[in-house]
């Protein structure tokens, strides 16, 4: 897992937002390999092992297996926004299939969620274990491409780790959540943007 994205790791418990504590093992270059991750809230741990975050008191199987055919890189690329190199996207599912590639083409650190333990590669890093919540703190990514199949408490929390104007790619078959902006559409899936983070505040004279 890219160090920068170790230390927005946060708690998916349902308690106040706590960064996670990581303690490094090993690193290389801007890769931390092994590790641990703790929340000093709960204790819940996490085993960072060839890159790949293991939480604990989970099952290692994937809690949804990709089903049809990988889409399309360049489309991907095109509709997620990320033209301009670097920062961290989300995959799911199918999508997942892009990992590499698409870490490979735009810098990017992809975190692919709910996978089946990959192969080990730099810029990319799976989250292993059925949580309800993406273990990250707001505005992690810059954007997110969610496939059938995803925990519905993922797709809605999914929102909120992406950053403002950020994108998030999904298959039909899921219900847009709150705080998003659709932007295109067709029989397969629809692309959304992440609508300001502030809220609109609205002026009233006092009584
Ligand atoms: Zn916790």
């Amino acid at each position: 897992m890219r160090l920068e994205l170790a230390e927005r790791l946060r708690c998916p418990n349902p308690h106040a937002p706590t960064p996670l504590v990581v303690v490094s093992r090993r690193k290389r270059d801007r890769e931390l390999l092994e590790g641990f991750a703790g929340c000093p809230v709960c204790r819940l741990e996490a085993r960072i092992t060839a890159g790949h975050v293991q939480f604990e008191g989970t099952a290692s199987a994937p809690a949804f297996a990709p089903t049809g055919a990988a889409p399309e890189l360049e489309r991907v690329i095109a509709l997620l926004g990320l033209s301009e190199p670097g920062g961290a996207v989300m995959l799911t599912g199918r999508y997942a299939a892009l990992a590499e590639p698409l870490a490979m083409l735009t810098e990017a650190a992809v975190v692919v969620m709910h996978a089946e333990t990959g192969s080990a590669s730099d810029g990319v890093s799976a989250v292993l274990g059925a949580l309800s919540r993406v273990p990250f703190t707001d505005a992690t990514f810059r954007g997110a491409a969610l496939d059938d199949g995803t925990p519905r408490a993922i797709v809605e929390d999914a929102v909120r780790t992406v950053a403002p104007e950020g994108r998030v790619l999904a298959s039909v078959a899921l219900t847009m959540p709150a705080g998003l902006k659709e932007l295109a559409r067709d029989d397969h899936e629809w692309v959304a943007a992440r609508v300001s983070v502030d809220p609109v505040v609205e002026l009233r004279r006092r009584q």
